[in-house]
């Protein structure tokens, strides 16, 4: 299935110059989201991963049915201020100043094999900084998935050394 027919380019959102990549009209399609999370349930598979997390919000989007068809647990990466126990934080760097994730600090144990999930990899300040928080908790990362790659973004860069794996490229 050639995914990118599902993919709504928005010209110049959320600011001038951008071209937004809108998954929402692959994911409001059952034959279109069904086939893209099969391909990550499939790696997910290879990768022999025991735990997905995936960053907010559109991470839960990709990882939570992946982890539902393997059944395997879901921890949920978050802006700080979200989630209500005790966290760990990661800093990250936006194109002006910084912002924050956190997860639960229980939320991985020791030696876990994670997989990684987000709907898009651009400059890899994200994922990133949800690789930090996992390998902070003792958490093994055996693979990142995302839907999209903007090549020209670099992101694997960041990623070198970790598997990386993603469905459409532009
Ligand atoms: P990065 O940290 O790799 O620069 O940015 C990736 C994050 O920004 C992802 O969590 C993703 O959800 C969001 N993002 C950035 N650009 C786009 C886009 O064009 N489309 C979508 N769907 N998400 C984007």
């Amino acid at each position: 299935m050639d995914l990118k027919q599902y993919i709504t380019i928005v010209e110049d959102w959320p600011k001038p110059g951008i071209r937004f990549k809108d998954i929402t009209s692959l994911m409001d399609n059952g034959a279109a989201y069904k086939y893209a999370t099969d391909q990550i349930v499939e790696y997910a598979k290879q990768v022999e991963a025991d735990i997905i997390v995936g960053p907010e919000a559109r991470g839960f989007i990709i990882g939570c049915p992946v982890a539902y068809a393997l059944g395997l647990g879901f921890a949920p990466v978050r802006k700080e201020g979200k989630l209500p126990r005790e966290v760990i934080r990661a800093e990250y760097g936006l194109e002006y100043g910084k912002d924050v994730l956190t997860m639960h600090n229980d939320a991985i144990k020791p030696g876990q094999r994670v997989l990684i999930t987000d709907d898009l990899l651009a400059t890899g300040g994200t994922i990133e900084a949800t690789i930090n928080l996992v390998e902070q908790l003792g958490g093994i990362v055996v693979g990142c998935a995302f839907l999209i790659e903007l090549t020209y973004l670099d992101g694997r860069d960041k990623l070198e050394g970790y598997e990386v794996r993603t469905l459409l490229q532009y």
